[in-house]
């Protein structure tokens, strides 16, 4: 039988920015250098603005009202049905720029203007191509609902279980997303309601 011996353990410290409003994690500062200034960077979780300057004692950091951006959740699906005929849907959260939420504005920006990998996480081939533009396509972004505002919800669509955005359903898209039933009903074909065949959640 093989010896058994005490393990060797090592730990590691890491500096995160929180946030000053919600306590959240803002980013990562151990790479800042003393003297450089940063942002504005985002809370994911509340919008809150900041920008900051590293100094020998630590971080000041300045809070930007009038930058403060609004927590929200996108629904992107697939450009193309799959050969079923099926879309795959995906939630994507992220926090909203002041005046960044026109259906125009919203649409270029998933549809064409920002690489895939930037909001899904992962990269992305399609063949050779490591940055497919165009592969998801926007349907509908909402301010995010908080966790009152999703006990409403589930309050009055009843039937609809554990109503958030982390345990998604066809009947929870349609209830969180308006425009996604205007969507469907432009889709051509017979079958005006495509089956959900995969649900992914990223942004965070
Ligand atoms: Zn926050």
């Amino acid at each position: 039988m093989n010896p058994r011996i005490p393990a060797v353990l090592e730990s590691e410290t890491k500096n995160y920015l929180k946030c000053p409003e919600c306590s959240s994690r803002i980013g990562s500062v151990d790479h800042l250098k003393e003297g450089t200034r940063f942002g504005i960077w985002y809370c994911q979780s509340c919008g809150t603005a900041v920008s900051g300057t590293v100094l020998k004692t630590g971080i000041d950091i300045v809070v930007h009202d009038d930058e403060r951006s609004t927590p929200s959740l996108t629904l992107l699906r697939t450009s193309h049905p799959l050969s079923t005929g099926d879309y795959v849907y995906i939630v994507v959260r992220e926090v909203l720029f002041p005046g960044f939420n026109s259906p125009e504005h919203l649409s270029y920006w998933y549809n064409e203007h920002s690489c895939p990998t930037n909001y899904l996480g992962l990269q992305i081939f399609e063949g050779c191509n490591s940055d497919p533009h165009g592969l998801l396509q926007w349907v509908d972004t909402i301010k995010r609902p908080t966790t009152e505002e999703y006990q409403a919800m589930s309050e009055a669509s009843s039937g609809i279980k554990g109503f958030d955005e982390t345990d998604l359903s066809w009947d929870n898209l349609l209830a969180l997303f308006p425009r996604l039933q205007v969507v469907l009903d432009l889709d051509d074909g017979i079958d005006v309601k495509p089956k959900l065949v995969g649900l992914g959640l990223t942004g965070e």
